[in-house]
């Protein structure tokens, strides 16, 4: 097999899809027709191509560790494309009923949201009975369009990682993207032991205070966009401040955006344009696009420093890096530095230096502490949720919907809702990337405010340094990099003395 011309053909499959993308979530476009790119690259995904991609790999790591970690990559993304080729007529089936379905709320008002747009009404509603209301019809709604086409996705999925040849899509993944699950879940099982005592006295008052009383006690699922939606900060995040503090940051790292030829910046209003911002890296590092809706709010700034976080990544890959590592690789890594980024929106420091903002009574780094102690705990429960569902001898529907409460719900302490147990499901394990760029995030944090102090984000040295380690793509898994960087292993004890409640814990030491 010519893996030379197969990594050609990846990439212009990969710049045609991300075209695509753009075009359809920047609102330029409206219709969203990925099946002819597929069609057009079906040989890129065919179970033959599997096949000798394997073969390929398995030969490969006999010849060395570079030669056996590309193709280990290329075959990853040839199993992905299969999976994601035999369900085309799931998924667009799947995308036409979502975008098709408008709720009707019964709560008196007559209103009708569409379904794709209920999380952010529930974010903007302060009467929490409409929150309920619209979350009782978003449910159902869920059960009774979307759960047959998502059972049918997930029972061929399954089935076909067993034709592939693996005992599960488990183990599929877990060879193919080099994860050691066992071993991420049982880290994770002890931070949410670990954080056991300390969430109600650190997630409780938040919830009373951003919910206008509403207690942990009852706190339900349908609250929780509105928790994040944290509209009382809306005055610390003026939108007009968000390109301009964006582009103070990059300046701050010695990044001038101007002269970033290779960075496509788009704040136009157009109808049709996703109300997240987004990044799309069509050709890496030559072409990287990233959308913004000009709005504001503390979201928005979440959001394009997490994509801009991204994009500077992407962007400053070294072009002569082979495909498989500037396009694939351990998502974990661009994952990371989009937190790194977007975790400046809580830094009290760059609040200051960037917004103006003075944090006096701590109200926004409390709410910051209870969304990152509440997002860490859901989705290690997530972890050992999905560890289930593609268990080689999985728990029949029943059983599985009843765990996939009691273990979401546990985590977050709310009465978690049955009907999204299969919508909540992510391709290709991606919770662990999450879960690793977060325990990542967390020691590249450190590491820099050791080297270059608090305000390391207005360093060009600091600046320097992540350059340095973008150069890199995704060659290196995120414990790899972390190892290559500080020595230290990638562990969750640093996420806890970050959260304060490890107080004696050195992160570095924390094993
Ligand atoms: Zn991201």
């Amino acid at each position: 097999m010519d893996l030379a011309a197969y990594r050609l053909q990846a990439e212009a499959f990969t710049a045609e899809l991300g075209e695509e993308y753009h075009a359809h979530f920047a609102g330029l476009r409206a219709e969203f027709d990925v099946e002819p790119i597929y069609a057009r690259h079906a040989g890129l995904f065919s179970a033959d191509t599997v096949a000798r991609l394997r073969e390929q790999a398995d030969a490969a790591s006999a010849r060395g560790e570079d030669a056996g970690r590309r193709a280990r990559m290329l075959l990853d993304f040839a199993v992905e494309g299969h999976l994601g080729l035999i369900a085309t007529d799931l998924e667009s089936e799947l995308a036409q009923r979502e975008a098709g379905t408008v709720l009707s709320v019964r709560d008196g008002s007559g209103a009708a949201i569409p379904f794709r747009e209920a999380t952010i009404v529930q974010a903007n509603e302060p009467d929490r009975d409409r929150r309920l209301a619209i979350e009782a019809a978003r449910l159902e709604a869920t059960e009774t369009q979307l759960n047959p086409l998502y059972a049918e996705l997930l029972e061929r999925t399954r089935a076909t990682a067993r034709e592939l040849g693996w005992a599960s899509y488990r183990a599929l993944c877990e060879q193919l993207k080099g994860f050691d699950l066992d071993r991420l879940a049982r880290a994770t099982d002890a931070f949410t032991a670990a954080t056991e005592q300390a969430y109600a006295p650190l997630v409780g008052p938040v919830v009373e205070r951003t919910l206008d009383g509403v207690m942990l006690e009852d706190l339900q699922r349908a609250d929780l966009p509105r928790l994040f939606r944290f509209a009382e900060a809306d005055a610390a995040f003026d939108g007009a401040q968000l390109l301009p503090s964006f582009a103070a940051t990059l300046d701050g790292l010695g990044i001038d955006p101007a002269t970033q030829r290779n960075v496509h910046l788009d704040v136009a209003s157009r109808p049709g344009k996703s109300p997240r911002a987004f990044c799309v890296a069509v050709r890496v590092p030559q072409d990287v696009r990233l959308v913004v809706p000009p709005i504001g709010g503390r979201d928005d700034f979440t959001a394009l420093l997490h994509e801009g976080g991204h994009v500077e990544h992407y962007a400053h890959v070294d072009p002569a890096l082979a495909f498989e590592y500037r396009h694939l690789g351990d998502n974990a890594i661009t994952e990371a530095f989009a937190f790194l980024f977007d975790h400046l929106a809580e830094d009290p420091e760059w609040l200051r230096l960037r917004l103006g903002v003075q944090d006096a009574d701590g109200t926004l780094a409390a709410h910051a502490r209870a969304t990152r102690l509440i997002y860490l705990r859901r989705y290690a429960a997530k972890l050992a949720y999905e560890l289930d569902v593609h268990a080689v001898d999985p728990p029949d529907d029943g059983a599985l919907r009843e765990r996939y409460a009691t273990l979401l719900g546990a985590a977050a302490r709310v009465r978690w809702p049955r009907e999204t147990y299969l919508a909540d499901l992510d391709p290709g394990f991606y919770v662990a990337c999450y879960l690793r760029a977060w325990a990542l995030e967390t020691h590249l944090r450190a590491h820099l405010r050791e080297r270059f102090g608090a305000q390391w984000f207005a360093q060009r040295e600091a600046g320097e340094a992540l350059r340095a380690l973008w150069r890199d793509g995704q060659r290196l898994s995120a414990e790899e990099l972390l190892g290559e960087l500080t020595g230290a292993e990638l562990d969750f004890g640093a996420l806890l003395a970050d959260l304060g409640l490890a107080p004696d814990a050195d992160p570095q030491a924390v094993r």
